[in-house]
């Protein structure tokens, strides 16, 4: 793809219309004395605020904002997606609106692209703004898909990072449908940095990730990442199958070296039930990855778009 300009800043925003003048009066003070071409792309992911009238109004101002919106909510993976698509830039950077991620935080990112990094990663000196549940359950997250994945996803690194235009354009060969990014950003591979930053607090608005979602998610990125779910079914289905088998042969030796009557209706119905829940277990998990394929052989866009402005 040609490039037009040096960066493209791609932010994915969702009913932000209280932060959103906050972000692009800073990210353009940060931006401009850089003297760098670049374009904001502003990725409307379905809002039903009035986040457009704002960007809208901003574009007149800046001629370098770019807009799109989507036909509904997708999801901010998929805003992401279309950002890839979209960015004209030479590097692209993905931020979030709400502040979290430090536009100050720019020129030391285009500093490690130019030293050579493909990817930089903004990992989270601490999680400060983050309760301790959360702290926790994204530790191991983090061990479990490192452990078990097929490639290894930085701790605390989140979607606020820089890609080169070889890492973008990587980006835009991966055709499938449930994209957990920080998943595939490590799946590309290519030289990677590190920038160890503090992550402040949301400006403005709420969080749009309740812990539901971010199981959800989680169980996306082991699923998309590892089959290893599946063969637990496979060993647990093993396991209970030898210790049935063991626990029978001594039923029946008992049977012929005594002569006590047969007893053991509880151990039966338990028996009986261990292995109707290990089954169900094993076919639930069969069925996750078939719903996966499903989802990817209907072949369905991963967004649609209802507008489009380029930047000026
Ligand atoms: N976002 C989005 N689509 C969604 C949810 C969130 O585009 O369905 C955007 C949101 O507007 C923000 C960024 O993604 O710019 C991060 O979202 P949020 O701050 O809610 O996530 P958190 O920082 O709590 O992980
Ligand atoms: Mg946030």
């Amino acid at each position: 793809m040609t490039t037009s300009v040096l960066l493209s800043i791609i932010v994915p925003v969702y009913n932000e219309e209280i932060a959103l003048p906050l972000f692009n009066e800073q990210l353009i003070k940060v931006i401009n004395p850089l003297n760098i071409t670049y374009e904001i792309i502003y990725i409307n992911d379905g809002s039903a605020d009035n986040t457009e009238a704002i960007i809208l109004n901003l574009r007149n101002q800046y001629p370098e904002i770019a807009y799109t919106k989507f036909s509904r909510n997708f999801g901010k993976e998929a805003a992401m997606t279309a950002g890839f698509k979209l960015c004209r830039g030479e590097a692209a950077i993905i931020i979030d609106a709400d502040l979290q991620d430090p536009p100050t935080l720019i020129p030391a990112m285009l500093k490690a692209w130019r030293n050579g990094a493909d990817i930089v990663n903004m990992k989270r000196a601490s999680r400060e703004s983050d309760t301790y549940w959360k702290k926790t359950t994204a530790s191991l997250f983090y061990d479990l898909i490192g452990k078990i994945g097929e490639v290894a996803i930085p701790h605390n690194v989140g979607d606020f990072r820089l890609f080169s235009r070889l890492a973008i354009d990587a980006m835009n060969q991966l055709p499938e449908r449930s994209r957990f990014m920080k998943g595939l950003y490590a799946w590309v591979g290519y030289p990677q940095a590190t920038i160890e930053y503090v992550r402040n607090g949301r400006v403005a608005g709420y969080s749009k990730w309740p812990f539901l979602k971010l199981v959800r998610l989680a169980w996306q990125g082991i699923t998309a990442f590892s089959t290893m779910p599946l063969k637990i079914a496979t060993w647990l289905g093993l396991i209970s199958a030898g210790g049935t088998f063991i626990y029978a042969s001594y039923f029946i030796l008992k049977t012929l070296v005594t002569d006590e009557t047969v007893q053991g209706f509880p151990t039966l119905i338990i028996t009986i039930l261990f292995i109707g829940g290990i089954q169900l277990f094993c076919i639930g998990i069969l069925g996750e990855y078939i719903a996966l394929i499903y989802t990817e052989i209907k072949q369905r866009p991963i967004y649609l778009i209802e507008k489009y402005f380029s930047s000026k």
